[in-house]
């Protein structure tokens, strides 16, 4: 590997013991960037990587909210501005209570480079809280939403910061929030927030964005295989938002998902989770904030397997959708083992490095990322900010069919990328490199800061 490059990473452990995911995605991310490293020595004197490995700056607040009871709650709030060079930090909310800097610096990171994928001008940040919404009612949710936005709003605004939804922030969340923004404010300010409802500024298709982009993603990887997705089974994880919007294409493709995950286990469908009830079930489970996944199974009489992972389960292509780190070497393994070719990344980060390493190893298998299969979600919330700061609304069709056009140039430029540094047909380092290079361009055409 490249000194400079091992360099950075030593520093970054160094620097961040108690962020093992940020040191995660900084090592898997650099060290694709190894050879362009090598033919750039100019990035080295710009110490471009030891500045991008810091986020340009950390907002940590304290969001105090009371319950139905009248009780004072306490959570700490935060947003990660990590990259700006290519235009306003853009990047969601998180609400968990598993939420800390080190959660947020990862995914900050992997934003900046998603982001930049998307070839439209945003930086890249993220932000939440160790909120838990579980439980929790409407009108918890919306005191909890509006003392957060009371904290935040003074950092973020159109040409300076647009968050959107992550885990556990979805439309209503984005509401309560936009709602208290405008409070503050006392403006309406143009896409300070994406995600909108449709009555306030929201665009058609963000809702199904991520989801649709994948399987955009998907088919390109498909046709370069020779393939179809027509009658494919499918893998999924996770019930959420992201899970809904691949279900829904699968379904309208010819295609099938098989399986469903929560936090305690999954349900397995032969039929598919393609009918309209089955998908709109899908939007009251997570509405409901019970993260109960056995309700589908109760519903629709399919087997639920408690506590297990679906990547035992045999399909055409495994698409991991819930959360962080969710295929280990082990389930690797399975999923290599089933005798399937195709592993579409779609939430962040997923995969622990050693698990990609070993699927990437694999010959013949191939191994998407999600900075680059999960873009299609941010890169429509940047549509939707096009659209509000032209104060119109563009059809269905026209933000599906900039979306699609979206997707095949992410794959397209992720794969001339790894092919000019002479690494073959790898959408891993490829993401890597094409989102690397806008940056660093941009970082060195912006002067030392
Ligand atoms: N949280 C989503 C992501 O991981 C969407 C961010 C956005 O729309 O700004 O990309």
């Amino acid at each position: 590997m490249n000194a400079y490059v091992e360099r950075v990473i030593e520093n970054v452990k160094k620097k961040n013991p108690y962020e093992p995911e940020f040191i995660q995605t900084v090592e898997e991310v650099l060290s694709s960037l190894s050879p362009v490293v090598d033919a750039h020595p100019e990035y080295e004197q710009a110490d471009l990587l030891g500045r991008m490995v810091i986020p340009e700056r950390i907002f940590t607040f304290r969001v105090c909210w009371q319950d139905d009871s009248g009780k004072v709650q306490t959570n700490t709030g935060y947003r990660v501005q990590f990259n700006g060079a290519l235009g306003p930090f853009k990047g969601g909310l998180r609400f968990a209570p598993s939420v800390y800097p080190g959660m947020l610096k990862f995914l900050g990171f992997e934003q900046t480079f998603k982001n930049s994928l998307t070839g439209l001008p945003i930086g890249g940040a993220k932000g939440g809280a160790d909120f838990d919404p579980t439980g929790k009612s409407d009108s918890e949710i919306m005191r909890f939403c509006q003392a957060f936005m009371t904290a935040l709003y003074r950092y973020i605004g159109p040409d300076v910061d647009v968050p959107a939804g992550d885990m556990g922030v979805g439309s209503r969340e984005i509401g309560f929030l936009f709602g208290q923004y405008r409070r503050l404010k006392g403006a309406w300010e143009n896409g300070v927030l994406t995600g909108k409802g449709l009555s306030y500024g929201g665009s058609l298709i963000r809702p199904e964005a991520t989801g649709y982009g994948a399987i955009y993603y998907l088919n390109e990887v498909l046709k370069h295989e020779n393939d179809t997705i027509e009658g494919k089974t499918i893998a999924v994880s996770g019930f959420g938002n992201v899970a809904w919007g691949i279900c829904k294409k699968a379904a309208a493709l010819g295609a099938k998902v098989v399986t469903i995950s929560g936090r305690n286990g999954y349900v397995y469908d032969k039929d598919g989770v393609n009918t309209e009830e089955k998908l709109n079930f899908m939007l009251d489970m997570r509405s409901s904030n019970r993260h109960r996944i056995e309700d589908y199974a109760e519903k629709f009489g399919v087997p639920f397997y408690k506590g297990e992972k679906p990547w035992g389960v045999k399909a055409d292509i495994y698409m991991p959708s819930a959360t962080q780190n969710e295929v280990n070497l082990d389930d690797a393994k399975k999923i290599v083992a089933s005798g399937s070719k195709y592993y579409i990344e779609v939430s962040n980060m997923p995969t622990s490095n050693e698990a990609l390493n070993f699927m990437r190893s694999q010959k013949g298998f191939i191994v998407a990322p999600s900075k680059a299969a999960n873009a299609g979600g941010v890169g429509v919330s940047a549509l939707e900010m096009c659209q509000n700061s032209e104060r119109l609304s563009w059809s269905e069709e026209e933000v599906d069919a900039q979306l699609h056009r979206m997707m095949e140039n992410i794959v397209a430029s992720s794969a001339k990328a790894a092919e000019e540094y002479g690494l073959g047909y790898d959408l891993v380092a490829g993401a890597n490199i094409a989102g690397f290079l806008k940056v660093a361009d941009a970082m060195l055409a912006q002067g030392i800061f």
